[in-house]
């Protein structure tokens, strides 16, 4: 399927000058619908009958399905996403106490950096997703809200600066069509300096979150084998040039792995890196997959003291630390849970 003719992928001016010699309120209509998560052209009430019947024969609404739909006790709704061409991804709702949603969003269909901790990254990697499966994550998400989605994460599957052309693009779309400032957009990432300094430069201005995992070098790189060559002070340097342009605090995203990240030296060098940089770091208890092992040895969840014992460290040196609470977990949909692969059944 050409790109151009799925709406998902269009702007306001791409959808004026394939609509030409319409009038370019038409197109400014149009987009309005693709935003109001309508199913059908006959949705789109303000627009001729004879204009809805060449936008049916000329345009795709939406190039995606839904194949599989999954609700947790707690309101967090996963939805696995089907595209053309047989890839797949998952993309979550979370709700919080006060009724605010998020939606978290992938942006690969599998990860190529393969973290020994994450259920997506033992998948192995796929393709990158374009822009407008991206957009229409959001859209599937948004149909299943009572509320507004308030915010968006780019914490789904995949590394958002192995992909940022096609983030970027829905961002921009779905910032447009539902009126979110990109302040409302986080981008978590495994820590890709050169994309680091591309949002930088070209933005949009979203919360940056750098899963840092463990701060001592050679640690990192044994937990996370795709993003080995890109050293600790590299990654550091491009967060400081972030942080100067976009002023704003950046979350350092702390997984715990049970007996391997979770020791006063350990947390000792999350204070060393943090040193000279504005953040807040956020401590997530590893959520269990099954079959995960480092080194031969299976991965086990932190127990109680060792999270807190090192919570404690953190916050005696002076650190702001938060504690990410665990949502979606009876649908495998929580951190590092996302990854199914669409022929196969169960989480
Ligand atoms: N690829 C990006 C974004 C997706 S992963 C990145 O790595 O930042 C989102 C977050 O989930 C990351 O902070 C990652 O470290 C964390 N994560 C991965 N697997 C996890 C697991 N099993 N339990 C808890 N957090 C996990
Ligand atoms: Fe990819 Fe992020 Fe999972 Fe690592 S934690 S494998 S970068 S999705």
């Amino acid at each position: 399927m050409n790109e151009e003719k799925i709406l998902t992928a269009l702007d306001e001016g791409e959808l004026e000058k394939l609509l030409s010699p319409a009038p370019s309120f038409r197109a400014r209509q149009l987009f309005k619908w693709i935003y109001r998560d309508v199913l059908s052209f006959d949705e789109m009430t303000n627009l001729p009958v004879s204009f809805r019947d060449e936008l049916k024969k000329r345009f795709i609404l939406c190039d995606s399905a839904v194949k599989k739909r999954l609700v947790d006790e707690d309101g967090t709704v996963k939805l696995l996403v089907a595209f053309s061409g047989g890839a797949g991804a998952e993309a979550v709702l979370l709700k919080d106490g006060k009724g605010r949603c998020t939606a978290c969003l992938s942006v690969q269909a599998g990860c190529p950096v393969g973290c020994v901790f994450c259920k997506t990254g033992s998948l192995g990697f796929s393709r990158s997703l374009q822009a407008h499966e991206i957009t229409e994550q959001f859209l599937h998400l948004s149909r299943e809200s009572s509320a507004p989605i308030g915010n968006i994460v780019v914490m789904g599957m995949g590394e958002p600066f192995f992909n940022l052309d096609a983030l970027r693009k829905a961002l921009f779309l779905v910032g447009k069509g539902k009126g979110l400032s990109p302040r409302r957009f986080t981008v978590s990432t495994s820590g890709i300096p050169r994309g680091i300094l591309d949002l930088s430069e070209n933005g949009p201005k979203a919360e940056l979150a750098f899963s840092l995992v463990s701060a001592r070098e050679d640690l990192r790189g044994r937990l996370m084998p795709g993003v080995r060559e890109f050293s600790l002070a590299e990654i550091k340097n491009a967060l400081g040039i972030y942080q100067k342009k976009n002023g704003r605090r950046i979350t350092l995203e702390a997984v715990l792995l049970g007996g391997i990240n979770t020791g006063p030296e350990d947390a000792r060098a999350i204070l060393d890196f943090a040193r000279g940089l504005f953040v807040v770091v956020n401590v997530i208890p590893w959520n269990p997959v099954n079959g995960l092992c480092f080194e031969g040895k299976p991965l086990r969840e932190p127990d109680a003291c060792e999270t807190e014992t090192f919570i404690r460290t953190l916050e005696q040196g002076g650190q702001n630390v938060t504690r990410r609470f665990r949502k979606g977990r009876g649908v495998c949909g929580a951190c590092g849970q996302l990854g199914q692969r669409l022929q196969q059944g169960g989480n």
